[in-house]
């Protein structure tokens, strides 16, 4: 991702709102602050890399999908696509801003089992309820509209080809940046190493390269780091850094039409890349939280674990050629996999906005408005977030998104 024309140190000493992390999250929160007509505050993003390479947002593989078991990540994920398809009006009408589409090759869940099957027609209905265009569909129906798939093992599926797909998301995060600034928004490349407290409030950030900031409200969007600077305020987050691989590749064969983002049973999912392919996955052995610097694969993950899942589900990808690899990190909350967002209950200046559990980017827009009007008006106004309120760990409350890949 190009590198911003950026400082390094605040102009100011005081600011009304401050931003830790400026990708995904922070930028989302930071353009809708900067594009709302009734927030006439001060607004610094504080972010230790522009280049985003070791944040989750570098990593992200720019999909989307209204395919979640809770009715509020179903909506979130409406308001997503709504976002993307009226992109250039959401950031203020500039013609300049490109107009984005979503390539909807869509997502097919694929289930081998009667237990999990069961679990996708419940997830079918509520999202149907809601108005996604989400349908089960039997193996005979798989193999008509994809022919390329091997599905002796396949019971069902539940398939949408309606707002779900792939975006241009780098594109999406460097207008919200530009337009953020352009109104006023201060980016400063550093990193936030203390915050300063006093009577159960956050009253300054201290900065990498010496500075102390004094600061209004504080906005956590750190991804992986999360914890580290709730800990700062003495708040614990239960998120950590999970990996995830991801590989593209070009088929020696090509598919004859697009290939949806398939999520085969073993957990592996892979989908249309341009004309190539991408294939993403947890680990081969459990799911450990890993170290925040650590991007190392594991010995064999192509070999052992994803050639023969890839050939085995689409006998054409048995002859393929890898193009690229990386490991990103999920921000994983492991108390209910799902978002943290909103003011602490006692540090009421210090807002979270983290544990997308990989599936931030595309939660993006609707986190930026929603954490924008909570620090404009005191209160969410077009989607109601607080079902991700930090009180729910409080009280002991899990609101479980079971559909995470
Ligand atoms: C392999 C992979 C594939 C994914 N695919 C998808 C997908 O298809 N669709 C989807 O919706 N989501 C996907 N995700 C999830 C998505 O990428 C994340 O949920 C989202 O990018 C989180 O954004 P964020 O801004 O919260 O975190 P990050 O992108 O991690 O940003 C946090 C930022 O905070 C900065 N920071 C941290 N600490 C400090 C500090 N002390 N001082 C200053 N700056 C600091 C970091 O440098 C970083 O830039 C994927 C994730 C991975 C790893």
């Amino acid at each position: 991702m190009k590198i911003y024309d950026i400082e390094t140190v605040p102009s100011r000493k005081k600011y009304d709102v401050a931003i830790i992390g400026g990708a995904n999250m922070g930028s989302a929160v930071a353009s809708f602050l900067a594009l709302n007509k009734d927030f006439s505050g001060s607004v610094l993003v504080i972010e230790k890399d522009m280049t985003f390479q070791f944040a989750s947002t570098g990593a992200s593989n720019d999909c989307m999908r209204q395919q979640f078991a809770n009715d509020i990540n179903i909506l979130i994920a409406q308001f997503g696509a709504k976002y993307v398809k009226n992109f250039r009006e959401f950031m203020g009408g500039d013609p300049e801003v490109p107009n984005l589409t979503i390539r909807n090759f869509g997502y097919l869940y694929l289930s081998d089992n009667d237990d999990f099957t069961e679990v996708l027609k419940r997830d079918q209905q509520t999202q149907s309820r809601l108005g996604a265009g989400t349908q089960m569909v039997t193996p005979e129906q798989i193999a008509e509209a994809y022919p390329f798939y091997k599905l002796d093992d396949i019971v069902a599926g539940s398939l949408n080809v309606v707002d779900e797909g792939y975006w241009d998301a780098p594109t999406m995060l460097k207008w919200q940046i530009r337009k953020a600034k352009e109104h006023g928004v201060e980016y400063v490349q550093n990193e936030v190493i203390g915050l300063d407290m006093a009577e159960n409030k956050v009253v300054g950030v201290r900065l990498k390269s010496g500075e102390s900031i004094t600061v209004g409200k504080l906005v956590n969007a750190a991804g992986p780091r999360a914890r580290v600077i709730s800990n700062m305020a003495g708040i614990e987050v239960p998120i950590e850094p999970r990996r995830r691989y991801t590989f593209t590749f070009k088929a020696k064969k090509p598919l004859d039409r697009d290939l949806p983002l398939t999520i085969d049973p073993t957990g592996v999912h892979f989908r249309q890349e341009g004309d190539n392919y991408l294939v993403g996955c947890p680990p081969m052995i459990g799911d450990p939280a890993v170290d925040f610097d650590d991007f190392g694969f594991e010995d064999g993950i192509w070999e052992k674990k994803l050639a023969p899942i890839l050939a085995n589900r689409i006998p054409a990808f048995a002859d393929i050629e890898i193009i690229d690899a990386w490991v990103g990190h999920y921000e994983f909350n492991t108390w209910d996999c799902n978002a943290i967002v909103g003011a602490h209950s006692k540090i009421k200046n210090f807002y979270f906005v983290n544990g997308f559990s990989g599936h931030g980017t595309q939660q993006a827009p609707s986190m930026g408005l929603g954490l924008s009007e909570l620090i404009t008006y005191g209160e969410y106004r077009t989607l109601d977030l607080s079902p991700f309120s930090y009180s729910r760990l409080e009280r002991g409350e899990r609101l479980i998104e079971r559909a995470v890949i």
